[in-house]
């Protein structure tokens, strides 16, 4: 499969053909997706999300995910864990349906998003990665993004809660700024949190964050998870994180292996099977919790 927001693609298409959703962008780009455009049905963004024995894998002869059964409550915040390679970053992409799977189904509500609308279906759904990617135009239309139809009021409410009207205002030409090339002149922190006031501004029921705040500075850092806990609060979340720290309030911790699940459960449930997590957390962390790299 390819990356999704390949500059390519963005070339390819103007914002209104691109609907500004990376799945379309991924649809384009992947020619070896299975094509099911029959779907039409729309899906309650407020229901349960449910993995039952997917198997998928980006070549179908080597599938990254096996039997992968959970289910996530609604607005309720759930973790995945698990070394690299592990499936993560591929769960939260084959929610938002960039590929179909090869076994077993997904559900929202009770709808199989194989047969959902994709346009309905990423109406309802944010997602935050860690390779954000800006299109060339303003700061401001790159947060409109989120609603098309958003007014300067509401634009300027969601930066300031994803703590980036500070910064934006400080520019010369604060919200008309232009971004530059994929964003460059800006800082990785600066464009997460973009990114995050976009999705702010879009308001959608399920929130699927990957990594948002790997490798970036401590302030930064700060700045980030701030806008992340304004972006989740009464949302149904799927959130990765390398550090455990970030995720460890979370409802429910899935704790991924190889593909597979191996552990799931709070993280006072985990730490207490003695497992991978409590594992990864100890090595993490020191007796008292605090981060010791
Ligand atoms: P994690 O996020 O836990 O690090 P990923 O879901 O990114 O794991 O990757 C799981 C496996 O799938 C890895 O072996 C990875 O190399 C592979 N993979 C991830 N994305 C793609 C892709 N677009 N095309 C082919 N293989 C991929
Ligand atoms: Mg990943």
């Amino acid at each position: 499969g390819s990356r999704v927001f390949e500059p390519l693609t963005v070339v390819l298409m103007s914002y209104g053909e691109m609907r500004y959703s990376a799945y379309s962008a991924q649809r384009i780009m992947d020619v070896q997706r299975e094509e099911t455009m029959d779907g039409t049905g729309s899906i309650d963004p407020h229901g349960q999300i449910v993995f039952d024995l997917v198997t998928f894998g980006y070549d179908a002869n080597a599938p990254v995910l096996k039997d992968l059964s959970f289910t996530i409550e609604p607005n309720t915040i759930t973790a995945l864990v698990g070394p690299s390679g592990s499936g993560k970053s591929t769960v939260t992409r084959l929610i938002a349906r960039f590929w179909d799977v090869q076994q077993g189904s997904i559900k929202i509500g009770e709808q199989s998003i194989k047969h959902a609308d994709p346009e309905n279906l990423l109406k309802h759904i944010s997602m935050v990665f860690q390779d954000v990617y800006l299109f060339q135009d303003t700061i401001g239309n790159n947060i409109r993004i989120g609603k098309m139809d958003a007014t300067q009021e509401e634009i300027e409410a969601a930066a300031k809660r994803a703590c980036c009207h500070e910064f934006i205002s400080q520019l010369p030409q604060g919200y008309d700024t232009p971004v530059g090339e994929g964003g460059s002149t800006l800082s990785g922190g600066e464009k997460q949190r973009i990114s995050i006031a976009r999705a702010l501004l879009k308001d959608a029921s399920i929130v699927l964050l990957d990594e948002a705040t790997a490798s970036l500075d401590p302030e930064n850092e700060a700045a980030v998870q701030q806008a992340i806990n304004e972006l989740v609060a009464r949302k149904t979340v799927m959130i990765i994180a390398h550090r455990l720290k970030t995720i460890q309030n979370a409802d429910k911790i899935l704790v991924l292996e190889q593909g597979r699940l191996i552990e799931a459960g709070t993280h006072s449930d985990l730490c207490a099977k003695e497992g991978l997590y409590a594992n990864l957390w100890s090595l993490q962390h020191d007796s008292d919790g605090w981060r010791v790299k």
